[in-house]
């Protein structure tokens, strides 16, 4: 192969700017995300090696050195981890594969000032680009572990929009980080630099972080006492800068908060502090050790479906998958951490944990302790919880409808809005029961598309005149979050939007049902004219008792979807079942009276057929659905402005 001169794709030229023109705050980071990826390309090795022992050729001793060279200025980040192939490296070191970079950068599009607020850039763990912001020049050296010293490859790059490959022989599989460092970045080539910052953001990192360290020390004569005027002599040795200790299997009165903090920014690649931290272990019918995260802020592609993000699986301290999904149901999807079995057999394969039974086992526990966790958050501190909820809130709400054995626990973990604060404030199922008045039976919810459209729906007039709380539910999950809980406390959670809704009391309902025939009697003949010109539209037509200032609103029968389920359907690209909804007409309302005089005069007015049309499109546009023809109803209203 001959050297070749590629162009980094346009948003890591991006990153590099970034990396490279801001002062960054706390440049040491580029340490940790460098050995944290050649810690990473050791395990891998190491598991590559549990089935194919050749890969290790004659080595065995996984080691991170660290090397600095004065006179050339330059730091060496050395490992013998599993190393890349060209393809790997143009792959890896020439896109952003990492979602989070991207989502950064895609951030950053959005919000230009993000550029100048480096301090974030960490947020988004930007791993080996991280190397430009203490060096000029950034080289590589790499060679796949199994394949023959020839097939190496140099990577050289200025951060300067353009990287250079070519072959080269390494004798060693693994890699090597050469960083030319800044001028103003030479003390990352002093000793107590790079212990300091070894032991700050990378004890715990399993394999040894090495150093060769040199020392001074006076020459001894052979009864090992010093020899007088004799000069020092300078002793050069290797030296391991962490303690290799994994957090996890540590005892927790031994470990500082600073250390667990640390410890979450490296698996879980963020720069501010997890909002929770979990460690506990597990005995009995299954053992493990596991340390849980809840991150402070909720990753921005947490709903994309590429995101996928798991704990990390270790088996007897052997690292086994960076990201085991099967420990966590989904909508845990934002927890990160570890967790290490004794019991799970090492040579399991990634593709049968999923139907491991202790595996299972140990999911339910780690859902168990995380559920306790967050529910204590919520008892002891409304707001932080809230704090958590508004970022966590919609992903929880997925479990409400999926996680069966913990349905009752997740819904009272899950807040709304609702009418009481006209959706300023979040509330609880429980607080919304214990707020309901005695003669309330059911917990009353409207999902919509917006807070805005809810608010002003003509369902919840007669729940406002009552001074019944409705839930107010604009988030695309709630339509599956309310099927999913079904009752709440005995309570059963009911859309006000479908079917008949009984809110008076005894007394009120005869004093209702004596109004509402006497309305039958004088109107009966209009609804079914109503229901004749609307028939291909509308499955009925009937008086309502929740309206009582709008003149008509549209509800589904019982057991049929509502219009917002229908139009979640037709965005995800769903099949939509042809339901006809029902149209309530609310009697009281004028322009009744004047519809059925005109009836009466006569039957066939056009003007009658057009009122009829122009109910059906009010109560559609009150919806927010689409009405069937926009040209003809402004028109008739313009006409009856006009006429008006
Ligand atoms: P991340 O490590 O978060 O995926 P990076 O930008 O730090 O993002 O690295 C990109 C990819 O390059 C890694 O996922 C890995 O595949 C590869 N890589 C980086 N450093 C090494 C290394 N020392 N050895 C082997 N592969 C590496």
């Amino acid at each position: 192969m001959t050297t070749q001169t590629l162009e980094f794709k346009a948003e890591i030229k991006q990153l590099l700017d970034l990396m490279i023109h801001s002062i960054y705050t706390n440049r040491d980071i580029f340490l940790r995300e460098l050995i944290s990826n050649a810690s990473d390309a050791i395990d891998k090795l190491r598991f590559a090696a549990l089935t194919q022992p050749d890969v290790l050729e004659n080595e065995s001793a996984f080691k991170i050195k660290l090397i600095a060279n004065r006179s050339a200025k330059t730091l060496t980040i050395s490992d013998n981890g599993i190393g890349m192939t060209l393809d790997e490296v143009t792959d890896q070191i020439g896109t952003i594969a990492k979602s989070g970079t991207r989502a950064f950068l895609e951030e950053v599009k959005k919000h230009p000032d993000l550029g100048s607020r480096p301090e974030l850039i960490g947020q988004f763990g930007v791993g080996f680009y991280a190397a430009f912001m203490a060096a000029h020049t950034v080289i590589l050296r790499t060679r796949k572990a199994g394949v023959p010293a020839t097939q190496g490859v140099l990577w050289q790059s200025q951060g300067d929009g353009q990287y250079r490959v070519e072959a080269t022989e390494k004798a060693q599989y693994g890699t090597d980080v050469i960083l030319q460092l800044k001028d103003d970045c030479l003390e990352y080539l002093e000793e107590y630099k790079l212990r300091e910052l070894v032991k700050k953001y990378s004890d715990f990192v399993e394999h040894p972080i090495t150093m060769d360290v040199t020392r001074e020390e006076m020459p001894l004569d052979a009864e090992g006492k010093e020899i007088k005027d004799a000069k020092p002599v300078i002793k050069i040795s290797e030296e391991t800068l962490n303690s290799r200790k994994a957090i996890w299997t540590r005892s927790k009165s031994d470990i500082s908060a600073e250390e667990y903090n640390e410890f979450y920014k490296h698996v879980a690649k963020d720069w501010v502090n997890p909002r929770i931290t979990i460690h506990f272990s597990a005995e009995g019918s299954s053992e493990f050790k596991a340390i849980l995260f809840v991150p402070e802020h909720a990753p921005l592609d947490l709903f994309m479906p590429e995101h996928k993000t798991g704990l990390q699986l270790y088996i007897k301290r052997v690292f086994i998958s960076d990201q085991c999904l099967e420990l966590l149901p989904d909508y845990l999807r934002f927890v990160r951490g570890v967790v290490d079995s004794s019991d799970l057999p090492l040579n399991i394969s990634r593709e049968t944990l999923q139907d491991n039974p202790l595996l299972a086992r140990i999911r339910k526990n780690l859902v168990k302790k995380l559920l306790d966790q967050i529910e204590k958050l919520q008892q002891e501190d409304r707001d932080k919880y809230l704090a958590f909820y508004r970022e966590f809130g919609r992903v929880l709400k997925e479990g409400a409808h999926s996680d069966f054995d913990n349905k009752e626990r997740l819904a009272r973990l899950l807040y709304f809005k609702s009418t009481q604060s006209n959706g300023e404030q979040l509330r609880s199922l429980s607080e919304y029961v214990s707020a309901m008045p005695a003669a309330q039976k059911e917990i009353y919810y409207l999902t919509g598309e917006s807070l805005e459209q809810l608010r002003h729906s003509p369902h919840l007039e007669a729940f406002a005149q009552k001074g019944y709380e409705v839930l107010l539910m604009d988030e695309f999950v709630d339509e599956w979050v309310v099927e999913g809980i079904g009752k709440f406390q005995d309570k059963l959670l009911r859309s006000i939007a479908k079917g008949d809704v009984e809110i008076e009391s005894p007394e009120e309902k005869v004093q209702k049902d004596q109004q509402r025939e006497e309305k039958t009697k004088s109107f009966g003949d209009l609804i079914s004219y109503l229901k004749e010109t609307l028939k291909s539209e509308v499955k009925d037509v009937r008086l309502s008792s929740r309206l009582t200032q709008s003149a008509c609103c549209l509800v589904a029968d019982a057991y049929d979807p509502t219009a917002n389920m229908e139009r979640i359907l037709q965005a995800m690209k769903q099949p939509v079942p042809e339901f006809k909804r029902i149209l309530e007409i609310n009697a009281e309302h004028p322009v009744y009276e004047k519809m059925n005089r005109l009836f009466q005069t006569d039957k066939n007015s056009p003007l009658l057929n057009d009122y009829a049309r122009l109910l059906l499109d009010q109560a559609l546009l009150t919806e927010g659905s689409k009405i069937k023809d926009p040209l003809w109803f402004t028109q008739k209203i313009s006409a009856l402005m006009a006429l008006g």
